[in-house]
């Protein structure tokens, strides 16, 4: 059984169809699945999702790159409260996310900071709840790390579709993060990845697909649907030289394990 810890079936390249690509999927072997919101819109669609479909579970929380939509804390008609409203409205609500810094589509250091803010309010939600953090991160890891090294997470969560160093990636699991690999992993290109997933144990690797976006070879530049993460865990085992089976078990594991969802 494979576990997607970050998909947005709560996007409408997806939406329309999900009846029959989680039946796709499970005849894959794709059971489980974390749906992510990145605004309060998405978020509350994450929940209907949840509710609705065995073995998927929910994340809710404002990507950073939403930064002008969502209101702080000291503003009217905060954000935090309007997803804190949603904790009580669903079980299924298993991460805060997701949630962190993007210094890719945003430069300027006023927004930077209101990043920072945005990331650190909602860590503080998830600890109020005793949630694990589903985290985005896009050229800001130095900044994304120190936060959670100064702001500690007490479930920790999952570093969606890690791009960093390997000695990154081992700082992040020294803080007791899951390191989440997605379709990158098999791009010819995807060197640092690669190494990351050589270099770090197998207790905290967990899957993702990221769909619609970042389709595994050999779907790369198609839309992503939630059985290709089949190719990723495949990719990954083997160049591990690892039984598949047996990986399989590994990584979903790991899934339910920093998600607490029952096996
Ligand atoms: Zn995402």
């Amino acid at each position: 059984m494979i576990f997607d810890t970050h998909i947005h079936l709560n996007d409408k390249k997806l939406f329309d169809n999900l009846d029959s690509l989680l039946q796709s999927a499970k005849e894959k072997g794709v059971t489980h699945f974390l749906c992510v919101g990145w605004d309060l819109e998405s978020s509350k669609l994450a929940i209907k999702i949840a509710e609705k479909y065995e073995n998927v579970y929910c994340a809710i929380g404002v990507i950073p790159t939403e930064h002008k939509q969502y209101r702080l804390k000291n503003e009217s008609n905060p954000t935090i409260k309007e997803l804190e409203d949603l904790i009580s409205t669903s079980k299924k609500i298993k991460a805060i996310g997701e949630i962190g810094l993007d210094y890719y589509w945003e430069k300027e250091d006023n927004i930077k900071a209101k990043q920072k803010e945005m990331f650190i309010e909602q860590i503080e939600l998830a600890n109020k709840y005793n949630l694990p953090i589903s985290i985005h991160c896009r050229n800001a890891i130095q900044n994304t790390y120190d936060i959670l090294k100064a702001h500690a997470v007490n479930q920790t969560g999952i570093m969606h579709c890690f791009s960093g160093s390997v000695e990154m990636a081992k700082e992040f699991i020294k803080l007791g993060y899951m390191i989440a690999f997605g379709g990158v992993l098999t791009f010819k290109n995807a060197v640092e990845i690669k190494d990351v997933i050589h270099s770090i144990p197998q207790e905290f690797i967990v899957f993702e697909t990221d769909a619609p976006y970042l389709a595994p070879v050999p779907f790369r530049g198609n839309i992503n649907l939630p059985e290709y993460i089949y190719e990723t865990v495949k990719y990954a085992s083997e160049s591990l030289n690892l039984n598949f089976g047996e990986f399989q078990k590994i990584s979903f594991h790991n899934s339910c394990k920093i998600l607490h969802v029952k096996e």
